[in-house]
C-alpha cells in the first residue's frame, strides 16, 4: 500500500540539519541569533524599488524578507545581503522565466539522479537478491541527497529562489488560485522551496523527542495473561503481549460475538482508561511479574494484594517535550509560525478552521445516529464507548479464493508476466492502446522481497517501480490484489511525471489522492481478471460505506481532541506533566460529551484520548479521515464515467493546493456529503 516518493526539500531541510556533526563547535549557534534588522530591510526594499516599476513592489517586499528569514552570517555580511538582493532581484518576466526554466530542470536532475540512487541503493534490501549483507544495510539506510540543502545555501541558489520566487502562505494560495495561470501555480510551488531554515541543535532536539516519545510508545506492552477479573480469573491467554493502543483496540475488536467477549472488551477498555489517567501501576507496563485488576485497579503478587506506584505521568511528559521541540522551531517559520500552522496549513494544505469545521459537520450530521441505531440493533445491548471500534460492517467474503489464487496462478508465473500485461490491464480501464504501451513503458516490475510497494521516478527517462512478491508457485491472488493497488500508484505518478506541464508541479496534492487512485486500481481486480460478480458488489458496497461513516466518525473525534490540546498547550506553554493529564482528560471528555454522549447515552468518557499518535505523530491523525473522505468522493464521481479520461483529467492538475484540486477533479471541495448520501442508500440495504 506503500508509495516511495523523493522527500520535498522541507523534509531533506529537516534531515540534512539533523544529520549535522555533533562535534560542531558550540559557538557556531551564534550564527542563528543573527538577524538582518528591519532597517536593513526596508533600505534594501526601498533601493530595489528605486530600480524597478511599481508592478515589481509586492515580489520585492515579499523576496527580500524572505531572504532576510534564511541569511545567517556565514552566509556573508549585511553589506553582502544588501548586495545580493539588489544584484539578483529579477523584475523581467521574460528572465524570470529563464530562471524558472533553469532551475527547474536543474532539480529533476537532482532529485531525479538522488532518487535513481536511492532504489539502487536499497535494491538489496527490497529486491530478492540473496542474504542481506552489512553493507546492504549500512549503504541501503545511506540517504544520498542529505546534505543537498546545505550546499543550495552555501552556494547562494536557495537565496536567488527565495529572492525571485515568492512564497505565499495556504490563505494566499487559495485567494489567488482564482486568478493564478499554471506558471503562477508553478512559480509559487517554486518558492515552497525554501521558507525556513532552523537551526540544527534545535532540529535535533525535535528529533530526539520525537525519538523518545516512539520508544516510550513501542515498549508499552501489557501482558493480556496477567489481567484478571474480580474472581481472579485471567480471559486472555498467557503468551499475549499487547501495544497500546492499536495492540489493544484490535483485540477489542476482534471481541465482537464472541463468547464472554464483552466482558473482555470491557477489560480492555479499563486497561485504556488507566492509561489515560496514568492510574495503571508502573509495575504491570512492559512486564508480566504481576497480576493485575485493571476494572478496581488492584495489583497481585502470587494472589496477594500489594501496593503500588502509578505511572508518573510519562505519557504526558512526552507529549510536552514534543511540543516543546516543536515550538521551538516557531521563531524560524516566519510563514507558519507555529506548530499548529505548520501541521495543518503548511503540511495537509488545509487550514485548522476548515478541518474542524468539516469534522463537525460529519460527526453531528444525523445519519451518525441511523448507523448506531442499526449497530445497537445487531448487538442486541446499549452502545459502550469502546463500540466507537465496532467491527461487524465487514462483508462476508463471497468470493472463492483458491479458484482465483489457480487463474492469477497460472496467469502469472513470475514478475515479468504480470509486467507484459500491464498494457492489457489499462486497455480494458479505458485508455487507448497507444496511451496504455506509452505508460506501461514507462514501468518496471520488479520481484520484492516483502508484500511490495510502488516507487516513482523523479525524472523523464527513468521508469517508475512496482515491487510485488511472486513465490515459486506463481503469484496468488492476494499478491494479485496488492499488485493491481500499486499498479495504480505507478501509472498516477507516470502519468503526474512525465504528461504534466512544469515539473514543480508534479505529482498529487498529498497521498490522500494517489492513494485514492491506487484504491480505484485495486477494486477493479476482479474484473480485470474477467470474475467481478456484480450480485455481491450492493451488499458489499453497503458494508462498506456504514464501516467508512463509522470509522470516519471515530477518528475525526481523536484528530479533534489532537487539535484542541494543541491549542490548550500553545495557551499554557509552561504546564508540567499533571497539569497536560488533567487538560487533556478534561478536553477528551468535552468532545465526547458534545458528540459521542448524544449517540451512546454514556456520558464523560475519555477514550479518545488513548490514541499513540497523539504521543508519536503529533497532529497527524487528520490526515487518515481527510484521505478517507478524499478517496471516497472521487471514487463516487468516477464510478459511472469514463475511468482513464476522468483519471487522466484529474491528475494532470499536478500539485495544486487540495481544494483547488477537489474542484477541478469532482467540482466541489473536499467534503462528507458522498459518504454521507452512501449511508442513506446502504442503510435500506443492510438491517
Ligand atoms: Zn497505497
Amino acid at each position: 500500500m506503500k508509495t516511495k516518493k523523493i522527500i520535498p526539500i522541507a523534509i531533506i531541510l529537516v534531515i540534512s540539519f539533523s544529520c549535522s556533526s555533533p562535534e560542531q563547535p558550540k559557538s557556531q549557534d551564534n550564527n542563528f541569533d543573527f538577524d538582518i534588522s528591519d532597517e536593513t530591510i526596508e533600505e534594501t526594499i526601498r533601493s530595489l524599488k528605486e530600480k524597478h516599476t511599481d508592478k515589481e513592489s509586492f515580489r520585492i517586499e515579499k523576496g527580500v524578507k524572505q531572504v532576510a528569514s534564511l541569511w545567517q552570517d556565514k552566509d556573508g555580511s549585511v553589506e553582502d545581503f544588501q548586495r545580493y538582493c539588489i544584484d539578483n532581484f529579477i523584475s523581467d518576466p521574460v528572465e524570470l522565466s529563464v530562471a524558472y526554466n533553469k532551475i527547474e530542470r536543474n532539480f529533476e536532475i537532482l532529485f531525479g539522479m538522488y532518487n535513481t540512487m536511492s532504489i539502487k541503493l536499497m535494491e538489496p534490501l527490497h529486491l530478492d537478491m540473496g542474504e542481506i549483507h552489512y553493507i546492504d544495510n549500512i549503504m541501503g539506510s545511506y540517504s544520498p541527497s542529505s546534505h543537498l540543502t546545505d550546499d543550495l545555501f552555501a552556494n547562494k541558489m536557495a537565496f536567488y529562489i527565495a529572492l525571485n520566487f515568492p512564497s505565499y502562505s495556504l490563505k494566499e494560495k487559495s485567494e489567488k488560485s482564482v486568478e493564478w495561470t499554471r506558471q503562477d501555480w508553478a512559480y509559487a510551488r517554486m518558492g515552497d522551496m525554501f521558507i525556513s531554515r532552523v537551526p540544527a541543535d534545535i532540529m535535533q532536539n525535535a528529533s530526539v523527542a520525537a525519538t523518545n516519545a516512539d520508544t516510550y510508545i513501542a515498549d508499552y506492552n501489557i501482558f493480556m495473561g496477567k489481567l484478571v477479573n474480580q474472581d481472579m480469573v485471567q480471559l486472555f491467554p498467557d503468551e499475549m503481549k499487547l501495544i497500546t493502543h492499536w495492540g489493544l483496540r484490535d483485540e477489542l475488536k476482534s471481541n465482537y460475538n464472541l463468547e464472554n467477549g464483552l466482558e473482555k472488551q470491557k477489560m480492555i477498555y479499563q486497561v485504556m482508561l488507566n492509561i489515560v489517567r496514568q492510574t495503571i501501576p508502573q509495575e504491570v507496563i512492559n512486564s508480566g511479574a504481576h497480576q493485575w485488576n485493571p476494572i478496581t485497579n488492584k495489583l497481585f503478587k502470587d494472589g496477594a494484594e500489594i501496593s503500588f506506584t502509578a505511572e508518573p505521568y510519562t505519557r504526558y511528559e512526552h507529549l510536552l517535550q514534543n511540543f516543546k521541540a516543536q515550538s521551538a522551531m516557531d521563531k524560524y517559520n516566519p510563514i507558519y509560525p507555529t506548530y499548529i500552522e505548520r501541521a495543518y496549513d503548511q503540511s495537509m494544505e488545509l487550514t485548522r478552521q476548515e478541518i474542524e469545521d468539516l469534522f463537525i459537520e460529519f460527526i453531528t450530521s444525523p445519519q451518525i445516529a441511523e448507523v448506531a441505531k442499526l449497530i445497537k440493533q445487531r448487538l442486541g445491548r446499549d452502545l459502550e464507548p469502546f463500540d466507537i471500534w465496532y467491527d461487524g460492517f465487514k462483508s462476508r467474503a463471497n468470493i472463492n479464493e483458491e479458484e482465483l489464487n489457480k487463474i492469477t496462478r497460472r496467469k502469472y508465473p513470475n514478475s515479468q508476466a504480470y509486467e507484459k500485461d500491464i498494457p492489457r490491464i489499462l486497455i480494458d480501464l479505458g485508455w487507448s492502446r497507444e496511451k496504455a504501451n506509452y505508460i506501461a513503458n514507462k514501468i518496471s516490475v520488479d520481484p520484492a522481497r516483502g508484500a511490495g510497494h510502488a516507487w516513482g521516478s523523479e525524472m523523464k527517462g527513468d521508469n517508475a517501480h512496482l515491487r510485488t512478491r511472486v513465490p515459486e508457485t506463481g503469484m496468488d491472488y492476494k499478491g494479485y490484489n496488492i499488485a493491481t493497488h500499486e499498479l495504480g500508484h505507478n501509472v498516477e505518478q507516470t502519468i503526474t511525471l512525465y504528461d504534466i506541464d512544469y515539473y514543480m508541479l508534479r505529482g498529487v496534492p498529498n497521498t490522500a489522492f494517489t492513494e485514492a487512485v491506487a484504491f480505484l486500481f485495486q477494486a477493479n481486480d476482479l474484473k480485470l481478471l474477467g470474475q467481478a460478480n456484480p450480485s455481491n458488489i450492493e451488499e458489499a458496497e453497503a458494508l462498506a460505506a456504514l464501516d467508512n461513516c463509522w470509522s470516519a466518525y471515530e477518528i475525526m473525534g481523536v484528530s479533534l481532541l489532537d487539535m484542541y490540546v494543541w491549542q490548550w498547550m500553545y495557551e499554557n506553554p509552561d504546564c508540567n506533566p499533571k497539569e497536560l493529564q488533567q487538560a487533556v482528560e478534561r478536553i477528551a471528555i468535552e468532545v465526547w460529551n458534545n458528540y459521542y454522549y448524544p449517540i451512546f447515552g454514556v456520558k464523560d468518557s475519555p477514550i479518545l484520548a488513548i490514541y499513540s499518535h497523539m504521543i508519536t505523530s503529533p497532529l497527524y491523525l487528520a490526515n487518515y479521515p481527510v484521505g478517507h473522505l478524499i478517496e471516497f468522493q472521487i471514487e463516487q464521481y468516477v464510478k459511472d464515467k469514463q475511468f482513464a479520461d476522468e483519471i487522466t483529467r484529474m491528475l494532470l492538475q499536478g500539485q495544486i493546493i487540495p481544494q483547488e484540486w477537489m474542484k477541478g477533479a469532482v467540482g466541489s471541495e473536499i467534503s462528507g456529503n458522498p459518504t454521507l448520501e452512501a449511508v442513506n442508500r446502504a442503510l435500506k440495504i443492510v438491517k
